[in-house]
């Protein structure tokens, strides 16, 4: 175009481009999804606009928040088109040429090896999929506070923008024409899009439409269509079929002919329900499914693990769906503290935002799903809302619910089962559900941090956070045990939850710290990851036994027997121990003392009970290198 002007693609996108223009993958489907998830984000933002004030959505048809779609099979162009917010020509130069999410190039990287662009959504730049199945395309864009503009580009590493001279007027919004390549006819076909909307844009709150074909029969004279020369102005196909009605009185009637007429015409594709304001009981489990990919673009076919519908009443009244994913985000504990949230908000079915941190605490980041509130205003900003008192007590009662969907997969794992349960459990063998077996390992695996995390950071909660944690244990085998498990086992006369820290099961099942315990038959916890000195900084008891660290100074074993015998022999070295204490220097150490934690070897070096255990020192070593 002579007006326009061209820029270049940064490196990153350029990249991208193309790799996905030569693509052979497979699923080149994705892209109309993509589209359709953008059109319905820049619905979802005009309409959050026009909350506070009407004006912006114009007039007449500007006003109907929907999508479009429309095939020119002669021209071989598939157009989207919404009439969301639209983009100036500033956006669309930053939105349609920049990558605005970090995280980005790990996924380039992953498609350039072959990976799975099924995930694109997930990355902020899902729109690039269109070269998928388009080698040029054009974005025209109408923004309340811009003129219209064109976008285009080949995919050649640069793109052009242009004010818009020779399209309709869009009044507001944005339309995304692909011109398709060669073999992707199929995207010409109404059932092929009618399909993929189906699939993969079923939840979409906005209608969708497809400038569809359809059949209707009609009924003409047949002399008057004699008449006519049928065959040079036929608008369409027509097939005819010629009837002779005879009336009661057996006089003949003019001849009339039916005629199959097709036209064109808007036909809906979705209907727009909200899943969430459904009772729970008429929702199956595959349509939680298929609502979870759509709201976490997450379309790797993995189930969630768990999700919890429901409605909370009282003062406060909202709807909420929330999920396990199957997979954590390869970047989850990477950014923790910087992590986004991950509810989308929504007031009167209304989206709101998915930026709220107010809805969660970060360690539940993991959780995607939707609030749906009643009680809170629309009609505010989003700062204002951010403050609004009721949101404390919806954060109170989707921490409670979350933790109770969690504790519902391990409580549903027949894997999970407390030790004497076991017999209970094999009679209903037969009925236990096999999807839910090995269920909770395999959140433990995925989540099992933030489990810790929330301990550490979550006084409220810690209890029941506690009673989801998994360790592994000098009992454990080469499974994971919990706490309530290992209070199941305890010896009698054990008075203390005996753990450890170190860097491997192998390095600490040696270790000389345990001889005494384990000799007595005594269970000791092996805590393995760094944070779980945080960790047991904060769990200091559970059920009412107190956790002891095995390498700490302040370790007691033994009754009042042993403790007699102790004071004897600590009496009896007294003189040995003063000596080496000055050997050694007070500078370096403590104290030199007589113990009866070991069995077999002669002496350990263990830290004060208020000091910073061994291990800590090397994890705050690491730290500090
Ligand atoms: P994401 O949707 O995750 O942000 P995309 O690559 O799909 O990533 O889109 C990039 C950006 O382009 C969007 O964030 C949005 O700002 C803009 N955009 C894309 N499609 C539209 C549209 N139909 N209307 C308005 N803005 C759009
Ligand atoms: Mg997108």
């Amino acid at each position: 175009r002579a007006n326009s002007q061209k820029f270049e693609f940064q490196a990153e996108v350029s990249r991208l481009m193309d790799i996905i223009i030569n693509s052979l993958y497979s699923n080149k489907d994705i892209f109309l999804r993509e589209l359709i998830s953008n059109a319905s984000d820049a619905l979802d933002k005009i309409r959050f606009l026009s909350l506070t004030d009407k004006t912006v959505l114009g007039e007449g048809e500007d006003t109907q928040l929907e999508i479009r779609i429309k095939l020119d099979k002669e021209h071989r162009i598939l157009s989207i088109r919404d009439r969301g917010i639209g983009m100036t020509k500033e956006d669309l130069i930053k939105n349609l040429g920049t990558i605005a999410k970090s995280g980005t190039s790990s996924f380039v990287e992953q498609v350039q090896k072959g990976g799975d662009l099924n995930l694109i959504g997930q990355f902020g730049v899902g729109f690039y999929s269109v070269y998928l199945v388009a080698d040029y395309v054009e974005v025209i864009s109408k923004h309340n506070d811009d003129k219209q503009y064109i976008w285009e580009s080949k995919a050649d590493g640069a793109f052009a923008v242009s004010e818009d001279t020779e399209n309709e007027p869009l009044g507001r919004g944005t339309e995304i024409r692909l011109h398709l390549k060669e073999e992707a006819g199929e995207y010409l076909e109404e059932a092929k899009l009618k399909e993929l909307v189906k699939k993969y844009s079923e939840f979409i709150n906005f209608p969708i439409y497809l400038w569809a074909s359809k059949e209707v029969e009609k009924e003409v004279p047949a002399e008057e269509s004699e008449t006519e020369d049928v065959d040079e102005e036929k608008p369409s196909e027509e097939s005819e079929e010629e009837t002779e009605e005879v009336e009661e009185d057996g006089e003949k009637k003019p001849k009339t002919k039916t005629i199959t007429e097709t036209i064109q015409e808007w036909e809906i594709l979705n209907d727009v329900k909200a899943i969430w304001l459904r009772d729970p009981k008429d929702v199956t489990t595959e349509e939680y499914a298929k609502f979870y990919q759509s709201l976490a673009k997450d379309f790797s076919n993995e189930k969630p693990i768990s999700y919890t519908h429901f409605n909370a009443e009282g003062d406060v009244e909202f709807k909420a769906v929330l999920f396990v994913p199957p997979k954590a985000p390869y970047d989850l504990f990477e950014s923790y503290y910087s992590n986004k949230a991950t509810l989308k908000l929504f007031v009167r079915r209304v989206f709101i935002s998915d930026e709220f941190d107010e809805l969660l605490p970060k360690y539940l980041n993991f959780i995607k799903g939707l609030v749906d509130s009643d009680t809170l205003p629309l009609n505010v900003s989003r700062e204002m809302l951010q403050q609004h008192s009721s949101l404390k007590t919806i954060k109170k009662k989707l921490v409670r619910k979350a933790l109770d969907m969690i504790r519902r997969i391990c409580d549903e794992d027949p894997d999970e089962l407390l030790e004497e349960d076991k017999a209970v459990e094999e009679e209903e063998e037969e009925e236990a559900n096999n999807e839910k077996k090995g269920r909770y390992a395999k959140f433990w695996k995925e989540f099992g941090k933030a489990i810790k995390l929330g301990i550490i950071e979550d006084a409220t909660n810690r209890v029941r956070l506690a009673k989801l944690l998994r360790v592994e244990s000098s009992k454990s085998g080469d499974k994971l045990t919990s706490l309530e498990k290992y209070l199941s086992r305890m010896k009698e006369g054990q008075k203390y939850i005996y753990y450890i820290t170190g860097q491997s099961k192998e390095q600490l099942e040696k270790s000389p710290f345990l001889e005494k315990l384990l000799k007595k038959g005594y269970e000791v916890i092996y805590f393995t990851d760094p944070i779980d000195e945080y960790l047991m900084q904060n769990l200091t008891e559970f059920e009412d036994k107190k956790f002891q660290n095995a390498s700490k100074d302040d370790l007691k074993i033994g009754g009042k027997e042993e403790k007699a015998k102790l004071k004897e022999i600590k009496e009896e070295f007294k003189d040995l121990t003063k000596w080496w204490k000055n050997l050694l220097g007070a500078d370096n150490i403590e104290a030199v003392k007589v113990s009866n934690r070991l069995a077999d070897t002669p002496g350990v070096v263990v830290t004060s009970k208020y000091g910073w255990s061994a291990n800590m020192e090397r994890i705050m070593q690491a730290q500090t290198l």
